[in-house]
């Protein structure tokens, strides 16, 4: 058990400094990775949003493709918000032509999942390990273009759903129900961006699979 863990921030693309603030507001020791010496040297990764077209790209263009999934495969904690959520994913639906995922979750994500008319959005989430904590308030969440997972195997935890209602008791028009924050082992994965709210606790959880060894 390390309380101090070094964890990796992808950086090809994406709102990396943010990750390496909230990372280190969490107890962790935050570095970007850009090489493969840099990814070998951490304990953890986390995998930004952006655009996980570009990002699958540029993974290939450094050289980062191959020995990414190979360190998912051997058990590194791997934490991914938004397109970073699709590179953990085994399918996606509606990826462009050729679009690859890094994989290792058991799940099947939809980009762009809540549509033009929902771009971007914010909501209070129960998030399960979180929120559910003696004293814990549902999580301020920030989706932007965001993916949702529309179908999950069964070792996949469900940390997370939109819910069918909202507070106000109206029924939530686009994506109620669907999962939007998920585990599966050292692999933890959320539609939305934890990192822009000021709000670590996302990222608390994660060092602490990453501290848990
Ligand atoms: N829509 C983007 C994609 O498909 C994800 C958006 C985000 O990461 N904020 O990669």
């Amino acid at each position: 058990m390390n309380p101090t863990p070094t964890i990796g921030v992808l950086a090809l693309q994406g709102d990396v400094s943010e990750h390496v603030g909230a990372l280190e507001h969490a107890g962790a020791r935050a570095i970007p990775v850009r090489r493969r010496s840099e990814l070998e040297s951490v304990e953890g990764l986390v995998l930004p949003g952006g655009e996980s077209t570009t990002i699958d790209k540029l993974l290939r263009i450094f050289e980062l493709h191959d020995p990414l999934r190979a360190a998912v495969k051997d058990g590194l904690p791997v934490y991914g918000s938004c397109a970073g959520m699709i590179l953990l994913a085994e399918r996606i639906e509606a990826g462009i032509e050729g679009q690859r995922t890094i994989g290792g979750m058991d799940v099947t994500v939809r980009r762009n999942a809540f549509g033009r008319q929902v771009d971007s959005f914010e909501a209070d989430l129960d998030v399960a390990g979180i929120s559910d904590l003696p004293g814990g308030a549902p999580v301020r969440t920030v989706f932007i273009r965001a993916p949702w997972i529309e179908e999950a195997g069964p070792e996949v935890e469900v940390l997370a759903r939109i819910p069918e209602r909202t507070t106000d008791g109206s029924p939530v028009r686009v994506g109620a129900g669907k999962i939007v924050a998920a585990r599966q082992g050292r692999l933890l994965a959320t539609s939305f961006h934890p990192e822009i709210t000021g709000d670590s606790r996302v990222h608390a959880l994660f060092v602490s699979m990453v501290a848990a060894g």
